[in-house]
């Protein structure tokens, strides 16, 4: 436990250090108090769920008799943790790479209404498992240029959160369609809605519109920034629209050539 605990503590450390190391470094277009704020933000986020997993690990050690089924809600919390960490250093590393220029995207030839359908396949099975009804209605074939691992990554965001924001018995509807020279896709969802006020700071770096509200539902507050690089690296353009108690709809605006 206490390797384990070390370990853990090691790689956040390097991965921090890396991170900060990186950021001094690189030449980038950021403000100083916006790096600032984002490195303060960023430590504060991993070490909340690293406390989780510290704590969980030490109660452990302190009861070495006890059964793992006795124990099995503890260690179901660390798991949990671990993979929020996980994700948050994936997440953190991406925005870092965006940030200095070292992430660009690579755009080839590729036909968009494929990637939506294998995307809205997985999430048509995790949408069964909590009695949501999801849609789709694709436009074929859809080619255009861009990079298609991140657009399957900004659909993923986008059906990961209506997924995450809708209730069950709720429903979630996905579109895309060529307009012109351009592919509009649309995700929405019959969720919990946005309130007026948070829509302007969405795609701010860790936004979460009302802690507690979020907390409960695993997330980062990182991947719609995330969703808003990989749209702005395409030179498209993504546009929010909600209404609370109602339903959320996030609508991608993607030039066909790049
Ligand atoms: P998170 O990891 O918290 O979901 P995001 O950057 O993806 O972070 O989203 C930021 C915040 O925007 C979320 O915490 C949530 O409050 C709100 N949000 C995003 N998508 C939706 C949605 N479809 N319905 C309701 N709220 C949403």
């Amino acid at each position: 436990v206490v390797i384990i605990g070390g370990a853990v503590s090691i790689v956040i450390a390097m991965v921090v250090g890396l991170f900060l190391a990186r950021r001094a470094l690189v030449p980038i277009q950021v403000s100083w108090e916006k790096q600032q704020q984002f490195i303060a933000d960023a430590s504060h986020e991993l070490r909340t769920p690293l406390a989780a997993i510290l704590v969980n690990l030490e109660r452990l050690f302190r009861f070495p008799d006890r059964t793992i089924e006795q124990e099995s809600e503890k260690i179901m919390v660390g798991i949990q943790e671990a993979r929020r960490l996980s994700k948050l250093v994936s997440d953190l590393l991406t925005l870092a790479r965006s940030d200095s220029n070292e992430l660009q995207i690579m755009p080839q030839k590729l036909r968009l209404d494929e990637i939506v359908q294998k995307c809205t396949q997985v999430f048509t099975q995790l949408a069964i498992v909590k009695q949501v009804n999801l849609e789709t209605e694709i436009e074929q074939p859809l080619e255009m240029e861009g990079d298609e691992e991140r657009l399957h990554q900004l659909l993923v965001i986008l059906l990961d959160n209506a997924l995450k924001y809708t209730n069950e018995y709720g429903s979630i509807y996905v579109s895309c369609k060529r307009e012109g020279q351009r592919v509009v896709v649309l995700v929405r969802d019959t969720g919990i809605g946005i309130p007026k006020e948070d829509t302007p700071y969405l795609f701010d770096r860790f936004y979460r519109v009302d802690k507690m509200r979020s907390r409960s539902a695993e997330g980062t507050g990182l991947g719609l920034s995330i969703a808003k690089w990989i749209v702005d690296a395409h030179h498209g353009k993504i546009q929010v629209s909600s209404e609370e108690g109602i339903g959320t709809s996030f609508l991608v605006t993607l030039p066909m050539k790049q």
